[in-house]
């Protein structure tokens, strides 16, 4: 077979502005993807190529990428060639790992996915686990829970271990041990210069605390290394209330959640499941409300004592509490696992008040027929209140509650859904805290949005560091400010 001849468009090229382009003409050749192809161990694929759709395929449809090029890295040798390669070609450059948090399509960018990059190691000693960028918190969370360890997973053990830290991660042992970006020892990062760094709290310290709570704004994390606490066990789980007793059940959280040990992690849920065989019969189609609830203290007695305020707040349609090994978490939230079109936006609430309950169930009650899938408060404060061991940029220190609303992400209501979920949230404005937690940031405007998730400060702290290390904005995908 003989090999095209080089062109124009094989040599590099100036790297453009890549935040004020959306479409960009492929400037590479065939040459030049043969070029990557051999640099690299994993698969390489070029728009239209076979095999790119599965390659760049999201856990939340709602987003689809079409990148110029994809690369499915095996290491982080892999992983600063792709890199390098794209800068070269004036690309921009997107990283994805399971999909579950894509903010918009990577069209005409190098798409970097990860989930060929699976090692997990732990220490149990050090309590530790290294984890790599493709992983997802199921296998931690198995690994570690043979030493009687846990790591700080989020709702979900199908999310990404590295896009939920780097996102600041708020799980159920939150207030317990603080945000999962408080608990990092190292990490290992590719930058738009191609150099793989590794960064800590005596090795690029600045860049250390830009990454933990900055998400993908500085490169491309090949791995990371995560504390693990000490929780083999827990008495956890959910009980789903009857949609008429929304009412009841919301004041009750109001005046319960408060007066919680710092043990207790638990959230509230206004669902409107879906009118589907998967649905166990008691939900299908039905509005509920979820409790969910999890504590990590010593005590199985004391964990059903501190729940038993809110076992009669309604009727009770279905519901398991009870202990579970730490390797269960997921039965606590049951978050859905197969792929789903969602939007979703979150703000931060500075109090739950009788008011705040009564202009939600406004308008999220039974009797609203809106296009909405969830609306969930989760209880913060404790360890998720303190600055970390190592300080870093995950903001929302300050906030007492985290409300994240969900709507189907389809184009029949893309008009429709993005009014409705801000106006939900926008019932809440007179508590709300100005700053976000940057993973249920969902859709944002633009980087004006993102950076106002920070407090005063920590942005313009980011900013220097985003233009020290990434001044041509290469990576620009995900939060992206
Ligand atoms: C069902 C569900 C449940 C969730 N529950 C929680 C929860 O309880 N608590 C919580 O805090 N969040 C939660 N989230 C939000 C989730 O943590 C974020 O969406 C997170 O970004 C997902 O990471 P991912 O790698 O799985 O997703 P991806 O879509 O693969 O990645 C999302 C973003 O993470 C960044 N990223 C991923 N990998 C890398 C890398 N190697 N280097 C640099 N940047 C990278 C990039 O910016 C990327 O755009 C949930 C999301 C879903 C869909």
């Amino acid at each position: 077979m003989s090999l095209p001849t080089p062109r124009e468009s094989d040599r590099p090229v100036v790297l453009r502005d890549l935040s004020a382009v959306d479409t960009l003409v492929p400037p590479f050749s065939a040459l030049a993807v043969e070029a990557l192809r051999s640099q690299v161990h994993g698969p390489v694929y070029a728009a239209g190529d076979d095999g790119m759709a599965a390659e760049v395929a999201t856990w939340n449809v709602a987003v689809q990428h079409t990148p110029a090029i994809a690369v499915g890295a095996t290491c982080a040798a892999d992983v600063a060639a792709a890199v390098s390669w794209a800068v070269a070609h004036g690309l921009g450059v997107a990283v994805q790992a399971t999909g579950h948090g894509p903010v918009r399509n990577a069209d005409g960018a190098m798409m970097i996915t990860t989930r060929r990059m699976q090692g997990v190691s732990i220490d149990p000693e050090r309590r530790v686990a290294r984890v790599q960028a493709g992983v997802k918190w199921q296998r931690v969370m198995d690994a570690a829970a043979e030493f009687g360890l846990a790591g700080l997973c989020g709702s979900s053990s199908d999310v990404g271990v590295v896009g939920y830290t780097l996102g600041g991660g708020l799980g159920s042992l939150g207030r317990h041990y603080g945000f999962a970006a408080d608990h990092v020892r190292s990490i290992e990062l590719v930058t738009a210069d191609g150099r793989q760094r590794t960064l800590s709290a005596d090795s690029e310290p600045e860049l250390f605390w830009a990454v933990r709570g900055g998400e993908g704004n500085f490169g491309v994390v090949t791995a990371i290394e995560i504390e693990l606490v000490p929780v083999g066990g827990l008495y956890a789980g959910g009980i789903f209330f009857a949609g008429e007793d929304m009412a009841a059940v919301l004041h009750a959280f109001r005046r319960w959640a408060p007066t919680l040990p710092e043990e207790v992690g638990t959230s509230v849920a206004v669902l409107r499941m879906p009118d589907e065989e998967f649905v166990p019969p008691p939900l299908r189609g039905q509005t509920a409300v979820h409790l969910r609830y999890s504590y990590s203290g010593t005590y199985v007695s004391e964990g059903e004592r501190l729940l038993a305020p809110m076992r009669d707040a309604g009727r009770v349609l279905l519901g398991f509490v009870g202990p579970i090994r730490s390797d269960e978490t997921d039965s606590i939230h049951m978050d859905p696992v197969d792929p789903l079109p969602a939007y979703e936006k979150g703000q931060l609430l500075t109090d739950l008040t009788e008011e705040g309950v009564d202009a939600l169930l406004a308008a999220v009650g039974p009797e609203q027929d809106i296009p909405l899938m969830m609306v969930e408060i989760r209880l913060l404060g404790g360890a998720l209140g303190r600055p970390a061991k190592v300080p870093n940029a995950v903001p929302g220190r300050s906030a007492r509650y985290a409300v994240n609303a969900i709507a189907p992400g389809v184009p029949e209501l893309a008009h429709v859904v993005p009014v409705v979920v801000r106006g939900v949230l926008g019932t809440l404005a007179p508590w709300r805290s100005p700053e976000t937690l940057i993973n249920f940031l969902g859709d944002v405007s633009g980087p004006d949005e993102v950076a106002a998730a920070y407090p005063p400060g920590v942005f313009e702290r980011l900013a220097e560091v985003k233009a020290a290390v990434d001044p041509r904005r290469v990576f620009s995908f995900g939060h992206a400010f």
